[in-house]
């Protein structure tokens, strides 16, 4: 498929600006990836599977892509600050493990989640620790251009050698000192310095370097480093959620752009915050929910992914348990609107692109790409799959319609979405279907809808529809 005329909206410009990449047909793009010292929550997968959409779109349309997705394994600071506890290592004297086992038990977990949403794999998924190397060339580099400065074994970064230090969040240094956002350091030549390199002999993650035995990284130079190592010295994109524009991305930018003395990324977008009804997540209020907390009220880790996407990424989104139950059943629709198109194609050839039967393919095709170019706006993207859903049971489509409308669903509208589950029916036999067919029909008489649901469901999953018709139940498989 030809290249989009995509626009995508840019933090740093503060605009909505047609999106050019920098070698034609080619995409490099970097996210800010999970602090593995507790699984991932709800929350973090916006912005992860936000990712995901800007990848399949390049990917639908035809670019090549190399996605490269970080572990944060060491240097992240509770409450992102210059002083203070690891989480990591917070996390680990807690439950009294080794923080490396921590790191492996919660990246797991990590990539077990990314597989059941549906995430295609990142290229790279470096992992902090494992870059140490190449943040220390940073930093001397750092050091050696006048940008940064050491205090015995700490290293840090001089913000007013970097003119445009708070051009991404907007945050003028004189505004953070007067605003008292800044916790006192003396050994700072400036308070709003931040650290590349730190000191403790108690941490248990640590490194030899010449500043000294016990160091390690700051956050900030983690992303830096790895970015630059896996997609070189300007790149595309850059990708976060909104609490990550400062200080995280602020510093990301002054390091890399004060080293190699040119811009950095083309493109910096931020996820907006997923919402836990109407508010933040927060332990002491137990709604920091994880994938497991939702498939064990039912619902499919694809639910999840649709009632996240389905929505711009840009705009708010409350997660409550009712949301969660439309997106559900929105997405059940569209599963069902799948099987009906393959039955009502019945094996005939898609209708030319421009066949003027073909039209309601066009223009959903039209509407759906178009919503899609302007900043991945979602909601309208979809909108049109329902469009498409209600023209279709209005009825009298020829089989080369359904068709070609079966066809865009699974080879665009999925292939961006990913919200349908792999149409395979090997997994039933005959006789099994029949059995769990009867099945739903006894719960359904015995009023247990929610058990019917279920089971309807399953067999969508496994590519069998089942149809209620005035004459008893059918079911036919796709796929
Ligand atoms: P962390 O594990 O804290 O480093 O966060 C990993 C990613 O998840 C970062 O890009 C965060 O900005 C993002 N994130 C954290 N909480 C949320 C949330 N509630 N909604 C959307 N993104 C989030
Ligand atoms: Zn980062």
């Amino acid at each position: 498929m030809e290249p989009l005329d995509l626009t995508l909206y840019d933090t740093l410009t503060r605009e909505k600006r047609p999106f050019r990449p920098l070698e034609p047909g080619r995409v490099r793009m970097y996210h800010c990836g999970p602090t593995v010292y507790q699984r991932p929550h709800i929350g973090n997968y916006r912005a992860f599977l936000f990712a995901d959409l800007l990848r399949r779109v390049f990917e639908t349309r035809g670019y090549e892509v190399v996605q490269v997705m970080n572990l944060t394994d060491v240097g992240h600071l509770l409450a992102d600050s210059e002083e203070g506890e690891d989480k990591l290592e917070a996390q680990a004297r807690k439950e009294r493990v080794d923080p490396w086992q921590l790191v492996e038990r919660v990246s797991e977990q990590f990539f077990a989640d990314l597989e059941a949403l549906g995430v295609r794999p990142a290229h790279h998924y470096p992992r902090a620790t494992e870059h140490i190397a190449e943040m220390l060339e940073m930093i001397r580099g750092l050091i050696a251009s006048g940008h940064a400065y050491r205090v015995g074994e700490n290293v840090y970064f001089s913000v007013e050698s970097f003119p445009d230090y708070g051009k991404l969040s907007g945050n003028r240094v004189a505004d953070l000192v007067a605003g008292a956002r800044l916790e006192p350091n003396p050994e700072k030549r400036h308070p709003a310095d931040f650290a590349l390199w730190k000191s403790d002999p108690k941490h248990l993650m640590k490194w030899e370097s010449e500043f000294g035995p016990h160091g390690f990284p700051g956050w900030h130079i983690e992303c830096s480093a790895m970015a630059t190592k896996y997609l070189g010295e300007h790149f595309d994109i850059h990708t976060g959620g909104e609490d990550n524009v400062f200080p995280h991305h602020e510093c990301e930018i002054a390091q890399s752009e004060s080293l190699f003395g040119a811009p950095w990324v083309d493109y910096w977008l931020h996820t907006q915050f997923l919402k836990v009804d109407g508010g933040k997540m927060s332990k002491s209020l137990g709604n920091v929910w994880t994938l497991d907390d939702l498939t064990e009220r039912g619902f499919s880790a694809l639910d999840y992914r649709f009632f996240v996407l389905r929505t711009h990424y840009r705009g708010p989104l409350n997660f409550t348990w009712e949301a969660l139950a439309g997106a559900a059943e929105a997405r059940r629709q569209l599963v069902d609107l799948r099987g009906r198109l393959a039955a009502a194609a019945e094996g005939a050839e898609p209708a030319a692109s421009d066949a003027p039967e073909a039209s309601v393919v066009r223009e959903v095709r039209e509407a759906f790409w178009g919503a899609l170019a302007d900043d991945l706006n979602a909601s309208p993207a979809v909108a049109a799959l329902f469009d498409l859903r209600h023209r279709f049971l209005e009825g009298g489509w020829e089989p080369p319609v359904a068709a070609a409308a079966w066809r865009f669903l699974e080879d665009e509208a999925d292939a961006v979405f990913g919200f349908l589950p792999p149409a395979v029916s090997e997994g039933l036999s005959d006789e099994e279907v029949d059995r769990l067919v009867a099945e739903r029909e006894e719960a359904r008489r015995a009023r247990d809808f929610a058990r019917a649901d279920a089971i309807r469901e399953r067999l969508q999953e496994q590519g069998v529809v089942v149809e209620d018709t005035a004459d008893g139940v059918h079911w036919h498989r796709v796929g």
